[in-house]
């Protein structure tokens, strides 16, 4: 197995690839002003196995193209929106965020729950924002800094691992700086790292590791989520995952 093929098998029974939770999903949705008499033309972007994807498709009246790099988790998605009865709303894609080849002017949502860092968020705000309709809606959650300083340690592990880390206020100015007005930002609650990502990924790590005892590239992949996991414990008052919620400006 090829490291990619043992990261998509250590993550693929999981409920969620990144951290997140039904309620800040819920809570993205009510910011959003729509008409629910119209169906909306959606797109998730780095959908993983859908968990998102599903709760987007269990509240509004839509057509969502579900899309992710690796169609392992497209089948996983298929599966339980099959068994939701959801499957006519979502339509899944394999796509490369990078080559998304939607029509302009298309899309009411752009949905992205913590993966537009995969492309980086400048490249996936100006890249995906003609897709959108004027006054569409781009939802997406990003690694961000909480404060204006940190401790050196911190700062020198995200900078490494994610060289387009910034603050909140950045991020906002980036997005303003293309095209966008804010309409809403919260950050993620802890549960949704620990309860919904960690602790279900320290599980599984176990198994993996047995599992793929002759592959020394399992112990690197749990060694560094365990430095990652230690990382968040430490210092999570000063990095968190941004919501943010923005608006299309015409133009
Ligand atoms: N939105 C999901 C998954 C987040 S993890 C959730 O919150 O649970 C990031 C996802 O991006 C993974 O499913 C990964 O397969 C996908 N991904 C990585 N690189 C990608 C790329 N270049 N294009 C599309 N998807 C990509």
């Amino acid at each position: 197995m090829t490291t990619i093929e043992l990261l998509i098998d250590f993550h693929i029974n999981a409920n969620r690839q990144g951290p997140g939770s039904t309620e800040t999903t819920l809570k993205a949705i009510n910011f959003l002003d729509i008409n629910s008499d119209e169906t909306l033309n959606i797109a998730d972007i780095g959908c993983g196995s859908g968990a998102q994807t599903l709760i987007l498709a269990q509240h509004l009246n839509a057509n969502i193209a579900a899309i992710d790099l690796f169609p392992d988790f497209l089948e996983q998605l298929e599966v339980k929106a099959n068994e939701q009865g959801l499957s006519e709303k979502i339509t899944t894609s394999a796509t490369a965020m990078e080559e998304l080849n939607f029509e302009t002017s298309s899309l009411d949502i752009i949905w992205s729950e913590a993966a537009i860092y995969n492309m980086g968020f400048q490249e996936g705000i100006a890249q995906w924002r003609p897709f959108l309709k004027n006054n569409g809606f781009l939802v997406v959650s990003e690694i961000s800094w909480l404060s204006d300083s940190r401790p050196k340690e911190i700062e020198a592990y995200w900078k490494k691992a994610y060289p387009q880390i910034s603050t909140v206020s950045q991020k906002i100015k980036q997005l303003e700086r293309n095209g966008y007005s804010i309409v809403a930002y919260y950050k993620l609650p802890e549960n949704c790292w620990f309860e919904n990502y960690y602790t279900p990924m320290l599980k599984r790590m176990p198994d993996f590791l047995e599992k793929h005892l002759e592959n020394p590239d399992s112990e690197i992949i749990v060694s560094s989520e365990r430095e990652e996991i230690m990382m968040y414990k430490k210092y999570k008052e000063f990095y968190g995952y941004a919501f943010f919620i923005a608006q299309k400006v015409s133009g």
